[in-house]
């Protein structure tokens, strides 16, 4: 449904669209009541009854209908920008204030009681606006169906309030952005509880402070149920999201609440803190050992850097005197906003954001800009907020040199925990660069094991040789450190003995983890890491059947790029096939790409030499059908392999994603 196009679009005019979409509208202004008696106006399939009531003037230009859920009407002159839709109903009133035309529904979230009468909508070629992050469950909902678990089901979050059929979708609300309609500026304010994807919206109406809230608050100290808040068995994620969310709203100072069910209300303050004080309470009572997400607090490890552990990765800012920031890592805001964002995000999608932790850099810490950001490595929980800095607050991104293609590009790999979301890298840094930001020296080196793509940072702060080390140890709690493994991070047997030996050389005093409270350094125990870490080595070679253990180590030894292949139906699109040789002899490979039916790659075989632990790539090319089923627009692609004279078969593979024009 990408080929909707909204009602002032190319190839609608005002005209046509009066003529043919706005007709009953028209009709209902002149008659000056609803349209005329023995021609109801079309319903949406789903609808099947009438709300009683009729539109209740709130102020001059803002209107409330109370269908299935409350519809905002926002007037400017003729034309009316509708705050949810409920069961459509309301384009039948529309008239009786003078309104001929709709430029756009905005939604608030995707529950059916929102949207069930947007089928209409799209027929009379309204254009329908969704967050960000829950567009999927608008325009995707079919697909929603087919893949969500019934059984065996420990995700009991309520999505099963998503649209029963497809509804097209013309735009998005962006969290953070602004959305600007004739004189209305209404700021995007994720507003993640009731729904995870949920936003509110912030602007002036009439001279007044408006916030149109959904569901996150139904009424002066109340909520319009519990069961929304919950998304993980027996969990109370939601209820911590609904704190954070409120906690937002009621910093923005809104005038009038206009929430979703219950009646709109005045001088909202008292009632928000009254529904925070009582979640707060519902919380502690129900799961007393849980913190709220609204109550993590950074802290300084030295005068000049400060440390929020308590967020999903620790984040680190380095404070220069001039209030510049330099921040290593800068993810999600607690543990719950990252591990349930993740498991409501779609295949395309990337995990949602909310800002946090600034606020308090600002008030406690002098903190005037966040200059430049620097990912320890590629994982999401430590960068989850880096586009956000990027965007909002001006922040430069600058990396180790072989993450740069993994953050600009993150189609192009499948490897663990990678934000599907590019990131303009502004600086990269090599094994053993130093460089200076503001009054401190930094020396970068490669530090792989966790991951092929992290760096080890050393600088000297306030006196202390600190080490940032992302996610190559951490802390146990009784002294000793402790690492993991991840195959699918891309490592090699002396991948993190390598990274143990670089922080060992440099003596740090104080470590920086990646996860946890920074912790003064014991070479003893970064000794007795490094004694299990050559152990594991060893393992390696004692139980993997190839000797060159590597090949059972990194399953994308030979693979193709980029991994998510995105192209439109009836051209072509390159892929290429790349190899890392782990042999101690020249490797040679031939490969044929395995595509859909009907589809064309060349060359039939490519033929590749690839040196001895050397790595080596090749090209093809790939030609999509122009009439290419829509039904089908994400396929697998696999790489069929001979390598010297043995058929290893199917063993690389990735997808494409057909893009089809309208
Ligand atoms: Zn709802
Ligand atoms: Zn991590
Ligand atoms: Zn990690």
């Amino acid at each position: 449904m990408k080929g909707y196009k909204a009602s002032d679009g190319p190839g609608v005019t005002r005209r046509a669209f009066l003529k043919n979409a706005g007709a009953g509208l028209v009709a209902a202004e002149l008659a000056g009541a609803s349209p005329a008696k023995g021609k109801p106006a079309p319903a949406s399939a789903g609808v099947h009854f009438t709300p009683p009531g009729g539109l209740t003037q709130l102020s001059s230009n803002l209107y409330l209908l109370r269908d299935t859920c409350n519809v905002y009407v926002l007037k400017d002159g003729n034309r009316a920008l509708l705050i949810d839709f409920g069961s459509g109903h309301v384009l039948n009133l529309l008239g009786q204030i003078g309104v001929s035309r709709v430029d756009a529904i905005l939604h608030t979230h995707h529950h059916r009681d929102q949207c069930q009468g947007d089928s209409r909508a799209a027929a009379e070629r309204i254009p329908i606006v969704v967050p960000e992050h829950e567009r999927y469950l608008f325009e995707d909902a079919e697909n929603f169906w087919r893949n969500r678990r019934i059984f065996e089901l420990y995700y009991v979050k309520n999505d099963f309030f998503t649209m029963t059929q497809n509804v097209p979708v013309a735009g998005v609300l962006r969290d953070y952005d602004t959305y600007r309609w004739g004189p209305y500026e209404l700021m995007i304010y994720p507003t993640p509880g009731h729904t995870l994807g949920s936003v509110s919206l912030v602007g002036a109406v009439d001279g007044k402070k408006v916030a149109f809230t959904g569901d996150l608050i139904h009424s002066p100290g109340k909520v319009v149920n519990l069961f929304e808040l919950q998304y993980n068995y027996g969990s109370t994620d939601g209820v911590d999201y609904a704190v954070f969310s409120l906690t937002r709203l009621q910093e923005q100072g809104p005038e009038l609440v206009c929430p979703s069910h219950g009646e709109p209300f005045s001088q909202p303050e008292p009632g928000i803190t009254d529904l925070i004080h009582k979640l707060k309470g519902w919380y502690a009572a129900y799961a007393p050992e849980s913190t709220l997400t609204v109550d993590n607090k950074p802290y300084a490890v030295t005068p000049h850097l400060v440390a929020s552990y308590q967020t999903t990765s620790s984040s680190y800012a380095l404070i220069s005197d001039s209030g510049k920031a330099l921040f290593v890592d800068y993810g999600s805001a607690s543990g719950n906003f990252c591990s349930t964002y993740i498991a409501a995000t779609s295949v395309h999608d990337r995990m949602g954001f909310v800002e946090h932790t600034l606020d308090a850099l600002r008030a406690g810490y002098g903190l005037k800009s966040v200059d430049v950001a620097m990912p320890s490595h590629m994982h999401d929980d430590h960068l989850n907020g880096f586009p956000h800095l990027v965007r909002h607050h001006g922040t430069r991104v600058w990396c180790y040199e072989n993450m740069v293609d993994v953050l600009q590009n993150p189609r192009g790999y499948n490897l663990g925990c990678i934000l599907g979301e590019p990131i303009k890298i502004d600086r990269a840094f090599r094994n053993g660069d130093t460089f200076r930001w503001e009054e401190f020296e930094f020396q970068v080196f490669h530090s792989p094991g966790h991951t092929e793509y992290q760096m080890v940072l050393f600088s000297t702060i306030d006196g202390a040789r600190v080490a940032f080390t992302g996610d190559a140890f951490f802390p146990r709690g009784d002294g000793t450190l402790r690492h993991n493994l991840i195959f699918r991070n891309w490592v090699e047997n002396d991948s993190h003995v390598k990274s143990i030996r670089t922080i060992l050389e440099h003596e740090p005093n104080i470590v920086a983890p990646g996860h946890g409270k920074p912790f003064l350094s014991n070479k003893a125990d970064l000794e007795g890491l490094k004694a299990r870490l050559e152990d594991q080595q060893k393992y390696f070679f004692d139980v993997i059947a190839d000797r060159d253990c590597d090949f059972g180590l990194n399953p994308s030894w030979v693979r193709l790029y980029p991994y998510q292949l995105q192209a439109k139906a009836g051209s072509s699109a390159a892929l290429e096939l790349r190899v890392r040789n782990y042999r101690s002899n020249p490797m040679h490979l031939q490969a044929a790409l395995v595509v859909p039916a009907g589809w064309k790659a060349a060359p039939e075989v490519l033929e590749l030499t690839v040196s001895p632990k050397g790595d080596a790539s090749g090209g093809f090319s790939v030609a999509i059908p122009e009439n290419w089923d829509r039904a089908k627009p994400r396929v697998a692609l696999a790489a069929d392999i001979m390598a010297d004279g043995q058929y290893l078969g199917q063993i690389a593979e990735g997808v494409a994603d057909v893009q089809f024009s309208s």
